[in-house]
Order: C-alpha cells, then sequence, then structure tokens
C-alpha cells in the first residue's frame, strides 16, 4: 500500500485540475465514477486575533449570519430525510437545532466578542470548552455524551464562518457522489445506508473492519486505508473509484474516463450474466452440495439476499439493530424485526448472532470502551455483564423462532463457561416464556462463533454444548495474527492464508466434522473468490457472505471438482513456506 505525500503540489506539479492517484486497500468491487464529497471531520482548532472596538459590530454580524446559516442548513436537512430513515435521524438534528438556539451558543459568545474584541471563531470556540468541561463532570453517561453534539454544531458554524456550507449543492444526483471521509464508523456506515451514492473512500480503516463490511455490503465500490485522500481532495473534484485494485484516480482525463467506463461496462454485464445462475443449484462438478448463505445486517438486507438465491440467512448481525439511536430497542421490537427476517425467509434458516457491541461497535450509555476495545467486555463477555439486555434480545429471538427457521448464534465464545452461562440465560428465557404462554421453537439449534484461536484449539471440549459452529474469520485472523482490524497501519499483515490461520481454520473444520455438527465460515473469507477453492479443500461445505458475492461465489463452486482442490489444499497446508503455499493457491484458482 502506498501511502502518498501529504502536499498536492507534490502529486500533481502544482495544478489544480493534474490528474493524480492514490493507494489504498479495495474492500468492495466494481468501479464508481463520479464527484468527490467531502464528509467533514471536527477541526476545531481556530485563529486568535484582536479585531479593534471599531471592527465590533462586523464580528458580531458575521457571527450571527452563521448561526443562521447553520439554522438553514439544519432545518433543511430535517425536512430532506429520507422516508424509512431512522427516527433517530431527526431526533439527532433536533438536538443540534436546540443547541444551536441555546443562549449558551448563540448568545455568550457576542458577549465575549464586545468584552474581549476578539475574533468571534475564537470567542465560539473558548464558550464551546466551558460547555464541555461542564459536561465532562455530569455523571450520567448520556448526557455527558451530549458535549459531542455541542461540538458539532460549533463545528458547523465555524465552518460556514470561514465561508463554507455544511450541506454543498449536490454536484449532480446522488448516484453520482462518492463520499470521502477521513474515517467513517460502522454507525456513520448505516446512515450512509439510506442513500445511493457511486462509492466510499476512506484514509482509514482495515478490509475487515466492520465499516469495510458494510461498504461491501452496500455493494459499492469502496476503499479504506487511503491516508490523505480527505486533505488532498476538494469538493466535487471528478474522481474514479477502482475498487478492485484499490486505486483512487483524481482528476482523470478523458482517456482515462473512457477507459474505465469500458470496464465500468464489462463489469456491469458480467453482473448480469451472474444472475442467471440464481436458481441453480451450488454444486461441484463432481457433483457435491455446497450451501451458500447470506450475512445482513438489518431486516430490510433480508431482499437481497432473496434476490441472490441464498439458502438462508448465516449470519444477521443483530447489533446493527441498536446503532443510531439513543435508546434501546426493546423486547416487541427485537421480535419484530427478527420475526419479519424468519418470515420472509420462508423456512430457510436464518441465522441471528446475539449482540456483538463492543470495540468499534458501541451504543449510547455502553460500558466505557476501556483500554484495548477489542480486546475488553465485547460480544459474548458483553451479554453476560448486561444480563437484563440479553434476556430481552433472548426472548426476543425465541419468540421469532416460532415463526420459521431461526437459529442462534453465541459470538466470540473462548471459555466453556461463557457457553454455559449463555445457555443458563437462555433457558431462564425460556421458561419466562413458558410462564407467559408464549410459543417460539423449542428445538431452537444454538451455535457458537469461533473467532478467537482459544475457541478453535479447545472446539473440542466447548462444541458438546453447542449445535453446530459458524468460524468468523475476521476476528479469528485478528485475534490469531494481533492486527487490529480497524488500524489501517497494520492492515497489510492482514493475510488468510497465514499458516497458522489455515491450521485454526481446518481443525475446527475436522472437529466439527467428526462431532457430526454443521460448521460454516461466516467471515469476508467466505465472500473471497480467490479462497474459495482453498477452503473448498480443506473440507468447508457451507459458505456465508454478504449477498452482493454470492453468485460468483457460486459460479467458482460450479466451475471446480473436488478431489483436485483436496490434494492440494493439503500441499498448501504443508508448504514449507508462504511463497509456496502462494504458488499452490495460484494454481489451485488457475
Ligand atoms: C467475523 O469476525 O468474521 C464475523 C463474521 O463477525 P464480525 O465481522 O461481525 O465481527
Ligand atoms: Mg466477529
Amino acid at each position: 500500500m502506498n501511502a502518498p505525500s501529504k502536499s498536492r503540489a507534490d502529486l500533481a506539479a502544482g495544478s489544480a485540475s493534474a490528474s493524480f492517484t492514490l493507494h489504498g486497500a479495495g474492500v468492495s468491487g466494481g468501479i464508481a465514477i463520479g464527484y468527490a464529497r467531502l464528509v467533514s471531520t471536527a477541526r476545531l482548532e481556530v485563529a486568535h486575533y484582536d479585531i479593534g472596538s471599531e471592527g465590533i459590530e462586523l464580528e458580531l454580524e458575521r457571527f450571527d449570519d452563521a448561526i443562521n446559516q447553520v439554522r438553514g442548513e439544519l432545518d433543511s436537512l430535517q425536512a430532506g430525510i429520507a422516508a424509512g430513515a431512522p427516527a433517530e435521524l431527526g431526533a439527532f438534528l433536533s438536538v443540534h437545532r436546540m443547541i444551536l438556539d441555546d443562549p449558551a451558543l448563540s448568545e455568550v459568545p457576542r458577549e465575549l466578542v464586545r468584552a474581549r474584541r476578539c475574533n468571534a471563531e475564537w470567542a465560539l470556540v473558548q464558550q464551546m470548552d466551558l460547555l464541555v468541561a461542564q459536561f465532562d463532570e455530569i455523571e450520567d453517561a448520556y448526557l455527558r455524551e451530549r458535549q459531542n453534539d455541542v461540538m458539532q454544531v460549533v463545528e458547523r458554524v465555524l465552518k460556514a464562518m470561514a465561508g463554507g456550507a455544511n450541506v454543498p449543492a449536490p454536484p449532480s444526483r446522488e448516484e453520482n457522489i462518492i463520499v470521502v471521509a477521513h474515517d467513517l464508523s460502522p454507525a456513520d456506515m448505516m446512515m450512509f445506508k439510506q442513500h445511493r451514492f457511486a462509492g466510499f473512500v476512506t484514509d482509514l480503516g482495515g478490509v475487515t473492519s466492520h465499516t469495510a463490511i458494510v461498504a461491501r455490503s452496500l455493494a459499492i465500490p469502496a476503499i479504506v486505508g487511503l491516508h490523505h485522500a480527505r486533505s488532498l481532495l476538494r469538493e466535487n473534484e471528478p474522481i474514479i473509484v477502482d475498487g478492485v485494485n484499490g486505486v483512487l484516480i483524481v482528476n482523470p482525463d478523458e482517456r482515462v474516463l473512457s477507459e474505465y467506463r469500458l470496464r465500468q461496462d464489462e463489469i456491469e454485464l458480467a453482473r448480469e450474466k451472474l444472475k442467471r445462475l440464481r436458481r441453480t443449484p451450488s454444486r461441484t462438478l463432481d457433483g457435491l452440495s455446497v450451501e451458500l448463505f447470506a450475512n445482513i445486517e438489518l431486516p430490510q438486507d433480508v431482499g437481497e439476499a432473496l434476490a441472490s438465491g441464498a439458502d438462508g440467512i448465516g449470519l444477521f448481525r443483530s447489533e446493527f439493530l441498536f446503532l443510531n439511536r439513543r435508546d434501546r430497542p426493546g423486547e416487541d421490537e427485537q421480535f419484530e424485526a427478527y420475526r419479519d427476517v424468519a418470515r420472509t425467509m420462508d423456512g430457510k434458516p436464518v441465522t441471528i448472532r446475539t449482540l456483538d457491541l463492543g470495540a468499534d461497535k458501541s451504543i449510547t450509555g455502553a460500558h466505557e470502551p476501556g483500554p484495548n476495545p477489542a480486546l475488553g467486555l465485547r460480544a459474548i463477555r458483553y451479554c453476560l455483564a448486561e444480563p437484563q439486555m440479553f434476556l430481552t434480545q433472548l426472548r426476543a429471538i425465541l419468540r421469532a423462532s416460532h415463526f420459521g427457521k431461526v437459529h442462534l448464534l453465541i459470538p466470540m465464545i473462548a471459555h466453556a463457561h461463557e457457553i454455559e452461562q449463555a445457555l443458563k440465560a437462555l433457558a431462564h428465557a425460556r421458561a419466562s416464556l413458558n410462564a407467559d404462554g408464549i410459543p417460539y421453537d423449542k428445538a431452537m439449534p444454538v451455535g457458537g462463533m469461533v473467532e478467537v484461536p482459544a475457541a478453535a484449539l479447545s472446539l473440542g471440549t466447548l462444541i458438546r454444548n453447542l449445535d453446530f459452529v459458524s468460524i468468523g474469520t475476521n476476528d479469528l485472523i485478528q485475534y490469531t495474527l494481533a492486527i487490529d482490524r480497524t488500524d489501517d497501519s497494520v492492515a497489510h499483515l492482514y493475510d488468510p492464508t497465514h499458516p497458522a490461520v489455515l491450521q485454526l481454520i481446518t481443525s475446527t473444520i475436522r472437529t466439527a466434522n467428526r462431532a457430526g455438527k454443521p460448521v460454516a465460515v461466516c467471515g469476508e473469507m467466505a465472500g473471497d473468490l480467490s479462497l474459495t477453492r482453498l477452503l473448498l479443500g480443506l473440507g468447508l461445505r457451507k459458505f456465508s457472505m454478504h449477498p452482493a458475492q454470492l453468485l460468483a461465489i457460486k459460479q467458482q463452486v460450479l466451475r471446480s471438482a473436488l478431489p483436485e482442490l483436496e490434494a492440494t489444499a493439503r500441499r498448501i497446508l504443508r508448504a514449507p513456506h508462504p511463497d509456496r503455499a502462494r504458488a499452490l493457491l495460484e494454481k489451485l484458482n488457475a
């Protein structure tokens, strides 16, 4: 991955419209051609200067104009909320409007400008620092969180004073917009799901970060780890996102543009052709059936899963129901979401993963993330620390099991006692439903995710209490190779074919097969075309991936013959050097 230099002049010989390229990691295939939409990050450092007594009125006017501009922007954002967007989006905007209208923000800085004859930006930031310090004192985590809202509103006003609009006029239709951000959280990505942007690029993030996973599920070209795209690009600048090769081309000339348009057409054509495979049974050349499931984040993703011809939902990341909102979804709301998916899948299995909160997916009022979030209170650890929240979810999932074929999946298990405690909580949920006379599937299978090496290595014992296993390779790779999935500075070390990773996957598949329990891979490896044959050769017969990738994987299955794959996969496992393993893998995919 090439880290570009920080100056545009270095890259483009000083010319604003000269073309240059940036390299990152492509996380979602395809090519997008459009215009840069810079998504703002906080920049609250401002200059401080004396305006003299004669400058006071003008400065106040500048400040008032900025406040009025932001008022207008918030109102138009509120009016433009797409139908079906989370109700919380409107609530966010109302809170920002209230903060803006509060005299503490719109009046006090004016008094400071008068008293100190200082510029309005500086006065505003002084007042913001004071307010934020007051929020810091508040015990209630929810209210303390509001300091972020204050900072975001101040940022908007500062931007308006700098002469910029926070809601730039769209350069063209939404389909031509490419979002350029320094970093986006999984929650930000969920908000973007309401739109139909052409692509995404970010400076930070690894290929298996949840942000990248959501970008992939949007099936639009995306690149992460570009380092300086946000600072180098200008609003509305024409760009090409090559999500296949992780290349961003800024200000392409006509020749490059027509080349990429051609490739775009080719990709589109290939996608259309793949649709013909929707109803084709997924079988290898020698007749072995391979199950292909879809991963979803929200109930509305289920349509795409069905359209891809998925055999079921292999992973419903239920925690996404909890993001971008101030409250937590109650039992009924969760039940309805799970039931709708179970019903829509019409008898096909729906694997609902219990909350995988913590790490990069945090919710309002949650535990403090801790010094090392990926190793902290996350997934099943989090649920066991929040028994009431866990019980609510378990009751909701059990209730939904009455309306389809629901499976329950416990994330990130490492200890036998975590499974035992989770099963106890489930027994408690069952007993409470029995007492309420509410029906549920008494035989609902319960599985565990193998995501930490400890689980893979001790699966022989853990599996006794499980009905099935799902390998979360994103985390398994993170924890085996000790690379934070969200940290792009170690993203180059992400290697699904590392011998340690392959050994853990192989032993997990073998242990599950020996125990006669189904095993799937639901991490990003399952949707990676270059690894399909290897996984088949290692004995995997169940894959779960984002629906956009499913038909391409099916095509690969249809073109594969098992005996050959098994022999080469064994040789890859025994390869004396990674280069040899890579060469064998290439041969396998040829
Ligand atoms: C994984 O870790 O591979 C997985 C499927 O779970 P998530 O990506 O949501 O952590
Ligand atoms: Mg995981």
